[in-house]
């Protein structure tokens, strides 16, 4: 396969550090347009691949302990795979991610009505949203590390949300094994914008069973208690002597499954957890642990949320990178937002966009190794 590689001018590199590339080749086809794959390498060899296609990123090559790299994502080896079934593996999720009930809301007096694409439910954007859609990509080298800019224009009435909203989501991967999400978007009406990552992880390597053993920390006292449809009732509820409680360490496995009333529903982990403190301050959201391979993702966000979605809806039926059949629970995401269905919550953050203002929104996963 051909590819294009983008020559780096290195300013200045240390003895052992490697040169960081960025690698351009097809990914096949989307309705009659091409699909690229960019692939950015770092300074220390950690590897991610995204495509132009939903910016999905399809491959993520992280060192284990002892330096060698597994690719920690879940997703297909082809944009085919995405373009035919997809929970979502690797997107760019928007306008608005997580659900909004009965695809319904209010701003300014106007009731606007979503496609339902998710029981009675708009989840994601719609049925066409961010994920779906072709982005404009510019790949460059920042001072942290080779970069991907994409750039998407959401039409006016788009999947039913009012504005123009001009959207950027920069992915970079830092010389210091960090993946960086960083989003703007603006408006020319007001409208609703919640914008996140789905990577499904699995840090023992995409493929290699589930995610039981993962040792996951949440630093937030509260949830987000849902309905049988997975909308928050409104309720902030303490975590205290729930399985919610990750603020210390506990396997996903130990109560994923456990007699509560909330897991039933997921079932499984399938809710937003609450921090308290300013919203944009960019904050430790959790931590999670592999034990066997020693890798180690921290996320971080200014989000005043996290969906810990525990990959419940993974039921075997797909086959991804390599043939690895994606089985229950064989990948976990961790998705930095607002809350689900804020725009029906008053005394939810808000999640409302006006002209002239820019929304703002990183997410970083960022890896070591223990
Ligand atoms: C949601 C799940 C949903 C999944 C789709 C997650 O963000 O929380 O409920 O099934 O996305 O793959």
């Amino acid at each position: 396969m051909k590819s294009l590689l983008i020559p780096f001018l290195a300013v200045a590199t240390t003895a052992f550090a490697a040169q960081p590339k960025i690698e351009m080749s097809p990914f096949g086809s989307v309705k009659g347009h091409p699909a690229d794959l960019y692939q950015l390498t770092n300074e220390k060899g950690a590897k991610v691949a995204i495509t132009n296609y939903g910016g999905i990123v399809t491959q993520l090559l992280i060192p284990d302990r002892n330096g060698k790299l597994g690719d920690v994502v879940l997703g297909y080896d082809d944009v085919d795979g995405y373009v035919k079934k997809t929970p979502y593996f690797g997107a760019l999720i928007g306008r608005y991610g997580n659900r909004i009930a009965k695809g319904q809301f209010e701003l300014d007096g106007k009731k606007y009505q979503l496609p339902v694409n998710d029981g009675p439910n708009s989840l994601h954007g719609g049925k066409v949203g961010f994920d779906k859609v072709m982005w404009n990509a510019r790949p460059y080298f920042s001072k942290d590390g080779p970069a991907l800019e994409l750039t998407y224009l959401s039409r006016d009435g788009e999947q039913g949300y009012p504005g123009n909203l001009s959207v950027t989501a920069t992915y970079t991967l830092t010389n210091n094994n960090e993946l960086k999400v960083a989003f703007k978007a603006t408006t020319d009406k007001p409208t609703v914008v919640n914008l996140t990552h789905h990577s499904y992880f699995n840090l023992a390597g995409q493929g290699k069973g589930d995610i039981l053993g993962h040792v996951v920390t949440i630093p937030a006292d509260r949830f987000t208690p849902v309905d049988a449809t997975l909308i928050p009732t409104g309720e902030l509820r303490p975590v205290a002597g729930t399985p919610f409680d990750f603020r210390k360490p506990h396997t996903i496995g130990e109560r994923v499954t456990a007699n509560d009333a909330q897991i039933k529903l997921g079932p499984g982990y399938d809710h937003n957890w609450v921090f308290r403190k300013p919203v944009g301050m960019l904050t430790k959201q959790a931590r999670v642990v592999e034990p066997k391979t020693g890798r180690v993702m921290e996320v971080l966000s200014t989000e005043p949320g996290l969906q810990f979605y525990s990959g419940n809806f993974l039921d075997g039926t797909i086959t991804g990178k390599g043939g690895a059949v994606y089985r229950l629970r064989n990948g976990f995401c961790m998705e930095p937002q607002h809350f689900p269905d804020s725009p029906n919550h008053p005394k939810f953050p808000s999640t409302v966009l006006l002209p002239g203002e820019t929304y703002k929104n990183t997410i970083i996963y960022r890896f070591s190794t223990e």
